[in-house]
């Protein structure tokens, strides 16, 4: 496979340290709020990622941790009147609802930076044994000078960085690039003891300090959205490469940001929509397919219009499933025959050319496109004379294809919220085309159902009654 890497700015043929097995770590959220659909691209990107390379035949450890101490933390504790501990506890267990919700697979360890501050502490004493570091008034700061590397992944000099940094007043760094590894304690924030004094960690140290305890000095992959190229995943190099002296992570892959108006998607600009809101209305294969319907380094722009062209499309590929499905009962040949056999080689093929590009640095656009071929050439290929054996091996190829994405695994069945949602639908349709007797026909068969209706100001609400 060929992935993208941001530390040598060319597509690398992907090898792992030990074969077979793949060290991945993953920068997660901080946990003082619902997620938004920007961050859940870059969840369900590197999900999908870890997916494929399990799909491959991969042992992946995967690691993403919970930010839960910053200033945003402290200031939405404050604001909460709660302690930063239990907003953490609070906002990992709304985390969980979330990413279960869009069907991403539940990371090897999901460990907490207020759970490593030992090994924090320790990682930092090393850095200034080693004088990479420095202590000013309870603080300690990186000294970005000392580290020969600074700036590669960002592809920056470190004499340009410095001209555009200033010191701050009040600053108790030697120098504008170097950063706080640990900070001294101030009145209100929670506190941990450390030679220093009381304080707490910086968040790029907890990042390198996590990635080591879990899973070693040095690890294959290391993810994040594109946006934590500089400053944060730039300083994890420098702590951890200064401190271990090997090379922190072999790999660097970015995902791009999700767009509102051409504006990053982000808490700050307060222009997101929560994921849970999204899930309300849509599927979470409509939102898997809409994510990575674009490569994972092109930004996509968010709209409700292009989310409902992929909940189209998810229904085309679901549509073919129950069809398939529905043919599967109707079908009297048990076996397969010799035409059927060369056919089978020949649908093989979609597999290889799905394969080849994810292969392609994991192009997911490309792969769901090859699924749509495959069923295009399945629905004019099999039909009643077909032999059961081959409208399974079909119906397996889609899914087949569909886990490595994580889409395509549910039953076609409708359940009942979807069958009344649409049959609400049409008889507005009905009533709006003034069709009196089609949307009193609905109507019936809804009562039929067991379903009553409600019109409010709202729209039509439902309820099932017994
Ligand atoms: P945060 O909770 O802000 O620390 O972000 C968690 C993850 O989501 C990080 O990897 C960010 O890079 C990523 N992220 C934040 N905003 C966006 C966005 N608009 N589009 C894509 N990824 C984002
Ligand atoms: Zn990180």
């Amino acid at each position: 496979m060929k992935l993208y890497n941001t530390l040598n700015r060319r597509k690398e043929e992907f090898v792992p340290l030990t074969e077979g097995e793949i060290k991945m770590y993953v920068c997660g959220p901080t946990v003082y709020n619902l997620f938004h659909i920007g961050n859940a691209r870059t969840f369900i990107v590197f999900d999908t990622l870890r997916r494929y390379l399990e799909y491959s035949g991969y042992k992946v450890n995967y690691v993403q941790n919970f930010t839960d101490i910053d200033d945003k933390m402290i200031k939405k504790a404050n604001e909460e009147k709660t302690t930063v501990k239990s907003l953490g506890d609070k906002y990992i267990n709304e985390y969980y609802k979330d990413a279960d919700a869009l069907n991403i697979e539940r990371a090897s360890f999901n460990p907490r930076a207020t759970e490593h501050i030992d090994q924090i502490v320790s990682f930092i004493s090393d850095l200034v044994d080693k004088g990479y570091a420095y202590e000013a008034d309870g603080d300690v700061y990186f000294s970005t000078k000392k580290f020969n590397g600074y700036g590669k992944l960002s592809g920056q000099n470190i004499d340009d960085l410095q001209a555009g940094a200033r010191i701050e007043i009040g600053d108790k760094k030697q120098d504008p690039m170097d950063f706080a590894l640990w900070k001294n304690k101030k009145e209100g924030e929670p506190a941990w003891e450390s030679p220093w004094g009381m304080g707490r960690p910086g968040w790029h140290i907890e990042c390198s300090c996590m990635a080591h305890n879990i899973l070693g000095e040095t690890i294959d992959i290391h993810a994040g959205g594109s946006d934590l190229v500089f400053p944060h995943h730039e300083n994890e190099i420098a702590q951890s490469e200064s401190r271990s002296g090997k090379s922190f992570a072999n790999y660097w892959v970015h995902s791009a940001f999700i767009n509102i108006n051409n504006q990053k998607m982000s808490k700050s600009l307060n222009n997101f929509f929560t994921t849970r809101d999204i899930l309300e209305s849509y599927d979470s294969d409509v939102v898997r397919f809409f994510m990575l319907s674009g490569h994972y380094r092109t930004q996509l722009n968010f709209t409700m219009e292009l989310l409902d062209s992929a909940k189209a499309s998810v229904e085309r590929l679901y549509n073919a499933i129950g069809n398939l499905e529905s043919l599967l009962e109707e079908v009297n040949e048990d076996n397969i025959n010799e035409k059927e056999k060369v056919y089978i080689d020949h649908i093989k093929g979609y597999k290889e050319k799905f394969m080849m590009k994810m292969d392609d640095d994991f192009n997911t656009a490309d792969g769901i496109s090859v699924i749509f071929d495959l069923i295009r050439d399945l629905n004019s290929n099999l039909d009643i004379k077909s032999s059961k054996y081959m409208i399974n091996y079909a119906l397996n190829l889609i899914r087949d294809l569909g886990s490595p994405l994580g889409i395509l695994q549910k039953s076609t069945k409708m359940n009942l919220k979807e069958e009344v949602e649409k049959l609400i639908e049409q008889r507005e349709k009905a009533r709006r085309d003034k069709d009196w007797s089609l949307s009193d026909k609905i109507r019936d068969e809804l009562k039929d159902m067991g379903i009553v209706l409600e019109d409010t100001p709202q729209g039509v609400r439902w309820k099932k009654y017994n």
